[in-house]
């Protein structure tokens, strides 16, 4: 089971800060508010530098880039440079992303919007939970486990 944080703590010693989670179709409004205030919550402190995949559907990995921009913070981006998972596609992305963060937080969904027409799981079959929809960001956040960093899965 993933560790599911509501306090968001940034260690000493963190300064890439790996975001991940849903790009922009399985966001409403008020979960988008919601990660916007998380993002900007975790990127507050002037020495952090955040590290993201600017996924092509945007989500997470654009609302990240957008408050480090007017925060003014520093940017590791890493765009896929392939639409596909492999080779050097999504897969060599997420884990660029682990490599280079101190520290993932992975942003996830617990229900989809009614709206969605995308394709639905019960589960999150990375985590293997029912708590939140399956993202490709907890696959980032589970590989950053494995080699060694943090990582914090927030629900909303
Ligand atoms: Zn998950």
């Amino acid at each position: 089971m993933p560790t599911v944080s509501t306090t968001f703590k940034i260690l000493p010693g963190e300064t890439n800060i790996g975001i991940v989670g849903p790009d922009q179709a399985k966001f409403t409004k008020p979960t988008e508010a919601r990660a916007r205030l998380i993002i900007r919550y975790l990127l507050r402190d002037p020495k952090v530098s955040v590290v993201s995949g600017h996924c092509p559907d945007g989500g997470i990995d654009i609302f990240a880039e957008e408050i480090a921009e007017e925060l003014g913070r520093r940017q590791f981006i890493y765009p896929p440079s392939n639409q596909r998972w492999e080779p050097y596609g999504y897969k060599a992305r997420n884990i660029r992303i682990a490599k280079k963060s101190d520290v993932v937080f992975a942003i996830v969904l617990r229900e989809l919007p009614a709206h969605y027409v995308g394709q639905r799981f019960r589960i999150c079959y990375h985590c293997k939970t029912d708590t939140h929809v399956q993202s490709g960001g907890c696959w980032t956040a589970k590989y950053a486990e494995r080699i060694g960093k943090r990582a914090v899965w927030i629900e909303i």
